[in-house]
Order: C-alpha cells, then structure tokens, then sequence
C-alpha cells in the first residue's frame, strides 16, 4: 500500500462514485467551499449506465424527469431527443454535465476504491485504491448508485462454460457480433426484457432462460416535440413538486395529458368498474410505468392489487397471436410493483420470432452450464454467447463487497449481515462523518431516484455546513435514532404487500443476504418530512466533536 501524491493532505469530503449523486455532491459541496475530490471507477461519468452498455439499455423513466432540477444553467442549455432516453445519451448528458459545471478537475476517473477505514485517532476516513494509492479525507459520501454490483444467476458449473459469458452490467465496447451465433439469455427484468428484442434480431439462435415472469408494459417511446418542450416549460416545476410529493411510490413519470393527471392518487377500493378501467386503460396506452403511480392503495391494499395485477396479466394476448405461448409469457401469481416491473419494447412480440425459443426454468431450473452450453431437463442447449442478465446485489452490495469499517473496525459487512440498519438511509452511528446517497433505508429505488439523490445531496451538505459554521469536525448519529428510522422502515413495509414477493426490493436475488425490505416504503413526502425534521431541530439526533 502506498500513500497517493497528495500524501498527506487531508480534503474536507471524499467521494466515492461519480454519477448522478456524486457528480452532483461534487458540485454542491465545492459551491460551498468545501475542498472535496470524488473517485469514479469508470473511464468516464454515467453511473451505472456507463457500465450498462447492453444492447437496448435505455431508461424506464422519462428523460425529463431523470435528469437534475439543481441548476439552471442544465435547465436552459440540456435537450432530450426521446421521452426514453437511450443509455448513450444519459452517458452523453452526465459527461456534458461535468465538463458544463467544470466538475472533472476534482475527479479521479479509472480509480475502483476498495477499502474504506475510519481511523478514530485523527478523526477521517482513510480511501483505498485499487491501485493501492491512499487518500484522506474528514467526511466521506458514498454514492455508488443502488444498482452497480453486478451478480452471475446461481447456476452450477457457470466457470465450466467455454463460449462468450457476459453480464449485461459489464458490457465489452465494443460489443460481440452475434451474427451466426447461437446466443442463451438468463435474465428476463429490466435488462433482459429489453435486450431480447435486439439481439433477436441480429442471432441466428436464441434461447431464453426464463424463471418467473415479469409484469411488462410497453413504454410507447417517441422523440419529444417542441410541443413537449413548450408543455414542460409550463408544467416542470408543478411536476418536480408532484415528485417530492409522493405518498407511496415513485412518481417516475411525467403525466402528459390532462385525464392523467386528474385521476392521479384515486383509491381503487373508492373506483366502479367502468372508472377503473377507464383509468387503466388511458395509463396503459399512455405507455411506460404510469399504471405504477395511478393508485393511493396499488401497495397498501392486496385486493387493489390483485386487480390491477389480473388487469396487466390479461394484456399479454395483445402483443402475441398465440395463445398457448401467451400463457407461458403470463406475470407471475405476486403482487404488480413489488417485483420491478419492466417497460420496453418489441419483448412479448419477440417470442413470436422463428429463431427464439422460450425455455422454462421456473418449474423445471436449469441444472447446469457445461463446456457447450445450458442444460434444462436433461436437454443441452448449444450456446456461443452467454448473456447473464441476472441482476445485482442492489442497494448493499456496492458497501458490503469492498472493506468499509467505522470506529468499532467491524466491517460494514458483518455490521449487516443480519439486516440493515441506517440513519435516514444516510448515517450509521459506527460510522462518524460517513454519509450515503441512494443507501438502504432510504426510498431511493422506490422514487425518482434523481430527485431523491439531490435531495440527500443537499440534506448531507447543510449538515456539513452545519458543523463547520459551529467549529465541529465529528459527527455521529445516536443509536437510538438510527434504531428508530429503522424501525420506521420496518413498520411502513408492513403496512403494504412489499415483502411478500422475492425481489431485489427485498435481497432475495442475492443467496445469505438478510430477507430485509432494502427502501423506505413510505413515500419522498414523508421522508424528506423526517429528513427535514432533523435539519430544523439543529441535527439534534448527532452528537458532534
Ligand atoms: P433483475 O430485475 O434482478 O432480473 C434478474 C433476472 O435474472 C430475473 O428474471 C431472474 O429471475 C433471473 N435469474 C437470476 N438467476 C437466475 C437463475 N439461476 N435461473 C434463471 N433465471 C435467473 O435484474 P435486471 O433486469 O438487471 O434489473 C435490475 C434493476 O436494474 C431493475 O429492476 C431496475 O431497477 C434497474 N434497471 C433499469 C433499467 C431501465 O431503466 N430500463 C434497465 C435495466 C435495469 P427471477 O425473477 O425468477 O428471480
């Protein structure tokens, strides 16, 4: 381990990850006055699209609200091409981001920080490099993004295959040629569902893996209009402030169209027939994830869930003519929402293809990968090109696989190992002057995450700033405090059908992780209520040195 070339020198905030949250924090905290330096593993910015070079990755979130609302300067000079921005383009637009805001000085590009060590004596945090280099700083920010540790599917003998495996969160640029190939997809969520239909077209042979099935909602992308344009600029901030005001779930999307927006927030237990079924119907040829915000009780209620669940179930014969294979692409028996539902294009229509064929590993699991390929009921399946679209170890993974310890030098890994417990999602009380954007405990993966991000960002820098006005360098969260908010955590999970499907929402993808709800349930209003609570009150909930 050698000492970085800064050797000594002490930067008020290190940060660890570059996109969205970080690049952000960056700004923020500089605009402060704060000497901060962010590391970003990647070549580049773009979080975890930089990593997510698929063929067809794109956002499920309208470009118009996954973006920042911080600055003015990106309000007025950034443009969008489509209502879905296309992975390359949101890469393009953080890449703009740091050189427009002159962010690229203070970040350390092509550098993974492995280790993480909080050394009590002289209170601050100690970064480790991949490249062994070691930087210190007073307070540290995580923000590798929720969803960047990449998991293989739990198949024996995955090391056995001799062909091309690639995990569509560790895209090659460039990307293999799969012309003549025989290709095999694990994986049919958000990242499946969405590489099917490309790289069906461009294969000789495809064979998909399929466990459960995911509930699927054509996104219905098209390139945004001067008209959109003019519409946003009347309507942003009303829907920024729509954001924030999330009672339970996300508020993703925009809600173009006046009889989408005036159904917004209906109890479906209150609705008649015909007025559910107008409503789904308007949000269903609208496109994307706009079913998932339509209703107050979709998580609070099993029954209203039930019925928007049979609602999307009984869809499926609109995309494919045949009905028996209709029925095998059916949604799983589980609660719409509580698994992440996937929005695309073209995925049930690509089944239909000669070339494709759906094989079921939800009542028969794979049993093995050999040399040649994936066998599934005695039956070998040829295969050139691997394609694990298996998923990630969300929300924990980024901290809990490289070595992060607080004051006690228990890592945060065995701290978790039989659950998760945090600060708002932020703090840790074992971890002084540590803070996290997007971290478990946090409704970060169940909103917009953008808007939560900045957020947080803005939460954690009134409390550095906070600290410095008073003349304090050590911040720690009360135990008690975090118990509480984690238990809040608990209790508004509860309250809904959450944890009664196994998802990534809940750690079940990811085999000895704590079957744990990983976000807050509750909604951004009530967190940012909790979070703005404690701000008021003078961070009363730390103790400070
Ligand atoms: P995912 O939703 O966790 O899906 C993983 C898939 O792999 C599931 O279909 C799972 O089946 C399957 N799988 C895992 N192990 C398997 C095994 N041993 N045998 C057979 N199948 C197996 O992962 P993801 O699609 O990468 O998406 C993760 C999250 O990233 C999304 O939920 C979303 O939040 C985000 N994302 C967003 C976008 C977007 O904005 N468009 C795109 C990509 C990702 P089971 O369901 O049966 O477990």
């Amino acid at each position: 381990m050698r000492d970085s070339t800064t050797a000594d020198k002490v930067h008020d905030v290190l940060i660890m990850g570059a996109g969205f949250g970080g690049l952000h924090a960056l700004h923020r905290l500089r605009g402060d006055g704060f000497d901060v330096l962010a590391f970003e593993a990647g070549a580049d910015t773009g979080g975890a699209w930089y990593w997510n070079n698929y063929p067809g990755a794109r956002c499920d979130v309208e470009s118009l609200v996954y973006c920042y609302s911080f600055s003015p300067i990106i309000d007025a000079e950034w443009r969008w091409t489509e209502r879905y921005a296309a992975r390359d383009e949101i890469c393009r637009y953080l890449q703009w981001v740091a050189t427009r805001l002159d962010l690229r000085r203070d970040i350390r590009f092509n550098t993974r920080i492995v280790a993480a060590h909080y050394d009590t004596a002289r209170s601050l945090w100690q970064l480790r490099t991949e490249h062994g280099d070691i930087f210190r700083g007073r307070h540290f920010i995580s923000s590798p993004g929720p969803i960047s540790t990449p998991i293989p599917p739990n198949v024996p003998g995955l090391d056995a295959f001799t062909g091309e495996m690639i995990h569509t969160a560790r895209w090659p640029n460039p990307g293999p040629d799969f012309a003549g190939k025989r290709v095999g997809v694990i994986g049919t969520g958000s990242s499946g569902t969405q590489l099917i239909p490309i790289v069906a077209e461009q294969c000789e042979q495809m064979f998909v893996f399929m466990r459960n099935r995911n509930y699927y909602l054509p996104a219905r992308n098209r390139p945004l209009t001067n008209e959109d344009y003019a519409w946003w600029a009347e309507h942003r901030e009303e829907i920024r402030a729509k954001l924030d005001s999330s009672e339970v779930f996300g508020s993703g999307d925009l809600m173009l169209g006046q009889e989408i927006r005036d159904t917004q927030g209906a109890k479906i237990s209150d609705l008649s027939t015909a007025e559910f079924e107008r409503i789904m119907a308007a949000r269903w040829e609208h496109g994307g994830a706009q079913i998932g915000y339509a209703f107050r009780d979709l998580f609070a209620s099993a029954e209203s869930n039930a019925r928007v669940s049979s609602w999307i179930r009984g869809k499926v014969g609109t995309f494919v003519a045949d009905r028996n294979l209709a029925r095998q692409l059916e949604p799983g028996d589980y609660p719409f929402g509580t698994k992440r539902a996937t929005v695309g294009s073209g995925f049930y229509e690509a089944f239909e293809r000669p070339n494709v064929a759906l094989v079921d590993v939800l009542a028969s699991p794979i049993e093995r990968a050999t040399a040649k390929g994936i066998v599934v009921d005695g039956t070998e399946h040829l295969i050139d090109i691997l394609i694990l679209a298996s998923g990630f170890d969300a929300v924990t993974g980024a901290l809990t696989t490289i070595d992060v310890r607080g004051a006690s030098g228990r890592s945060l890994k065995e701290q978790w190992h039989d659950g998760t417990e945090t600060y708002l999602g932020i703090c840790l009380d074992d971890l002084p002057n540590f803070y996290m954007i997007g971290g478990p405990g946090s409704p970060s993966v169940l909103t917009n995450v953008v808007r939560t991000n900045e957020f947080q960002v803005n939460w954690i820098a009134d409390l550095l700033c906070t600290m410095r006005d008073k003349g304090h360098t050590v911040a720690k969260v009360a135990p008690a405090a975090q118990q509480d908010w984690t238990a809040r955590v608990a209790a508004a999970a509860g309250r809904g059908v959450w944890t009664e499907t196994n998802s990534w929402y809940v750690g079940a993808n990811v085999p000895g992780k704590k079957p744990q709800i990983l976000a807050y349930t509750g909604g951004l209003m009530r967190y940012q209520s909790a979070c703005n609570a404690e701000r008021s009150a003078g961070f009363q909930s730390f103790s400070f040195a």
